[in-house]
């Protein structure tokens, strides 16, 4: 039996509280996006931004624009964007930087506000990037720190004593599976323990309330869900109270109190902005800027909602029409935004969807991962992309030599 049919998703599509935000973005003709949680589409607003920074601001106003156009406070104003998506307080976001580097600052401000433990707990679902990043912090340290990894579903139940920093990724980049940062970070405070979250999948996606959830740390992606733009700046979130009592090891003058007096000690800027270390990329910053605008005035709630409806539509096509195995689990609320199946023949399935002009993603061992943008992706979207990878599937039509030869980036 079929559930859901075309015509039903264009009914969804024509009652979507969204549709109108599609327009605000470059859709590329003929394409069935879902790699927003990847990259996500470019809002068109970002190119007048840019053209401007490029012909207005650096070309004839040079260096007067750091004042003049406001490109010494743009980090602060974009944060001041993101940090109502996210549930953060003002002031409590720093725009900068990669999660990489961001993560090495927090950690070492973690681990600082918890002297007397060494471990750093995680789980197998992180990001390759943060338990390297806590790796090679525990090396440097030389001391004793251990990063502990276990499955995460008992991450929760492994919070001791011992315990510095919790750190785990709310939305499985694979599997979509999401943590419940409430209990999480309910049982690390009841042990004395610190919590950082990866909000990669959740910024833009999900509904995040860092100062509802009472969270330590937090650090996201502009470039995903957010749509800023290829390497745009990652944020940081620090909860006000741990603001005077420590500073990151990576400090530079931008995170000096007074940047402009060239003093030969650092002091830490009073808030935030001590996370901040060197001259920020303007181009990209204003590219983010710009992109940012489309989230003025979205309800977070109603956002998740179709983000299930897409997903649901999504999940239920391809179950029926190609058999596949969901990844993570069921229910939409432990779930984020994006949907993965495991195919033996993943990495060729993908190549031969795009080939087909439905871009999604391949992720290591064998996940065909589809993310959807719920700003901007329609019902009909998750049907024909289903009906794709159906007709792939039941024609073997992956099956070539040139999908079977693995580039670069998957
Ligand atoms: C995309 C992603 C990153 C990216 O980190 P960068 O240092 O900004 O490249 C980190 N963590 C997760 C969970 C991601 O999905």
């Amino acid at each position: 039996v079929i559930s859901t049919t075309r015509k039903d998703c264009a009914a969804l599509d024509a009652d979507d509280p969204f549709k109108g935000r599609r327009d605000d973005f470059a859709v590329p003709e003929g394409t069935i996006y879902l790699d927003g949680n990847s990259l996500g589409l470019m809002p068109k607003a970002v190119t007048a931004r840019v053209t401007h920074a490029l012909d207005v601001e650096w070309s004839r106003d040079l260096i007067t624009s750091w004042n003049k156009h406001g490109w010494f406070a743009l980090a602060n104003r974009v944060a001041g964007k993101i940090a109502p998506l996210i549930g953060a307080g003002d002031e409590t976001v720093a725009v900068t930087d990669t999660i990489s580097v961001n993560l090495f600052k927090l950690l070492t401000a973690a681990l600082k506000l918890r002297p007397d433990r060494k471990v750093i707990l995680t789980d197998t679902g992180n990001f390759p990037s943060d338990l390297y990043v806590a790796q090679g912090l525990n090396s440097f340290l030389d001391d004793g720190h251990t990063l502990v990894m276990v499955e995460p579903e008992t991450v929760q139940d492994r919070i001791a004593e011992n315990v510095a920093v919790v750190m785990v990724t709310e939305v499985d980049y694979r599997s979509s599976r999401r943590h419940d940062m409430r209990g999480l970070i309910k049982k690390a405070h009841a042990h004395g323990a610190l919590v950082i979250w990866d909000l990669s999948h959740s910024a833009g996606a999900i509904p995040v309330d860092l100062m509802g959830a009472d969270a330590d740390f937090a650090v996201g992606c502009t470039y995903k869900y957010l749509n800023g733009g290829p390497g745009a700046p990652a944020f940081l979130f620090v909860h006000p109270r741990h603001h005077g009592a420590v500073a990151p090891a990576l400090v530079g003058w931008w995170g000096d109190a007074q940047p402009f007096a060239f003093r030969t000690t650092f002091e830490a800027a009073p808030g935030i902005a001590r996370y901040q270390v060197g001259t920020q990329p303007i181009l990209s910053m204003v590219a983010l800027d710009a992109a940012m605008e489309v989230w003025a005035g979205i309800d977070m709630r109603a956002l998740e909602k179709k983000s299930h409806s897409l997903c649901r539509v999504f999940i239920e096509r391809v179950e029926e029409r190609c058999g596949l195995k969901l990844a993570g689990p069921r229910e939409f609320e432990s779930r984020g935004s994006h949907v993965s199946f495991h195919h033996p023949h993943g990495y060729a399935v993908m190549q031969a969807l795009i080939a087909s002009r439905v871009i999604g993603d391949f992720r290591a061992p064998d996940m065909i991962r589809f993310g959807f943008a719920p700003l901007y992706n329609t019902h009909v979207e998750a049907f024909d992309a289903a009906e794709m990878l159906a007709e792939i599937l039941d024609k073997r039509l992956w099956d070539r030599p040139e999908f079977l030869q693995r580039k670069s980036v998957t």
